[in-house]
């Protein structure tokens, strides 16, 4: 079986197009294996190459949390899928046995993990997955698009939805637009009557930022986006500030934050360790919420979205197997805007 591997951490010329895998097989009755049509990258995929700290790869490690495929085989006791079935996958896996799991909330599951990072991943023809990481999608849909929706719009709408609970005429302030979590968020935000204020340090995505929506945009290179947010509210700031940066951009997300404000995070790209003034805290009556991937709700509430045609990726560029690196230098470009696909033939 080919895959797009790993056999140590490094750089990207670590990154290594392999074609003498084993195939991997059924082993449980609810397992599920897809043939990959095509397979998308996240951000998460940068850092498993770089080496995560607490996470141990086992080589050749197959990398991708996200694809889009096609049923080839099933379990015995699977029962909502079929063989020739067209599905996209959500890329956290739990043991569904747990007080959180029996509660509905996998992302909590202490034994939850990431495909491509604790279990091996979607770039490679073959995967095998439990059948309640599987939802079916049309045959006729977008392949790229399919395998660019699930982690970035599964993540977004947790965060949105469920964990800031953003309401229709809230302010919500969201950085990074061009990462695929933000521009899902943006999305979603907008679906539902929220002002977005875009923030990004290039013009270029700003203004595609506003084609998708945004109602205000900041150019981080230009304005203090703490003190803008507050002198174009009149002092009032923020209702939600979704920060998907962390180090770099904390400071200014509190001081954009208004009172009995919600901050959530589920990324630190620029850093992990961050400072608060808990007097702020405590005198604004803010929310600082962290969330991570989504539930089965939340897969099942994303993917009606998806087969509804309300909620779609941006796909930023496509590429062959074959030029794996390639897409992995494309990933890591400031420039992207949106996600990269790669198609497995
Ligand atoms: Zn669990």
């Amino acid at each position: 079986m080919r895959a797009l591997t790993i056999s140590a951490h490094g750089d990207l010329d670590r990154l290594e197009v392999r074609d003498d895998l084993a195939v991997p097989e059924i082993r449980r009755p609810t397992d599920v294996r897809i043939r990959v049509v095509a397979a998308a990258l996240n951000h998460l995929d940068l850092f498993v190459v770089s080496g995560l700290p607490g996470v141990t790869i086992t080589p050749p490690w197959v990398l991708g949390s996200d694809a889009f495929g096609v049923v080839d085989a099933i379990g015995d006791s699977v029962s909502t899928l079929r063989v020739g079935d067209y599905v996209v996958v959500n890329g956290g896996l739990s043991d569904r046995t747990c007080e959180y799991c029996r509660d509905g909330e996998q992302p909590l599951c202490p034994r939850f993990g990431v495909l491509g990072e604790h279990f091996p991943g979607t770039l490679a023809e073959l995967v095998v997955l439990p059948e309640a990481n599987l939802r079916t999608v049309p045959a006729t849909s977008d392949p790229d698009r399919a395998a660019a929706f699930t982690l970035v719009a599964l993540t977004a709408w947790r965060m949105v939805m469920s964990r800031a609970r953003v309401k229709a005429g809230e302010d919500v302030l969201i950085w990074g637009i061009g990462g695929g979590v933000a521009i899902a968020a943006l999305q979603i935000c907008k679906m539902i009557g929220a002002r977005v204020w875009a923030v990004s340090s290039s013009d270029e995505k700003l203004e595609r930022a506003a084609a998708m929506g945004a109602d205000v945009l900041l150019n981080r290179g230009r304005v203090d986006v703490g003190k803008t947010v507050r002198e174009r509210t009149a002092k009032r700031g923020m209702d939600v500030v979704i920060d998907n940066v962390g180090k770099a951009s904390w400071t200014q997300s509190l001081v954009a934050l208004g009172r009995r404000g919600r901050l959530v995070t589920c990324g630190a790209t620029s850093g992990p360790i961050v400072e608060i003034d808990v007097r702020r805290l405590f005198w604004n009556q803010w929310s600082i919420m962290g969330s991570t991937m989504g539930n089965d709700a939340e897969f099942d509430a994303v993917v009606a979205e998806f087969r509804a045609g309300r909620l779609m990726p941006v796909v930023d560029s496509v590429f062959p197997l074959d030029r794996g690196r390639n897409a992995f230098e494309r990933l890591a470009d400031p420039a992207r805007f949106g996600k990269i696909v790669v198609r497995v033939p």
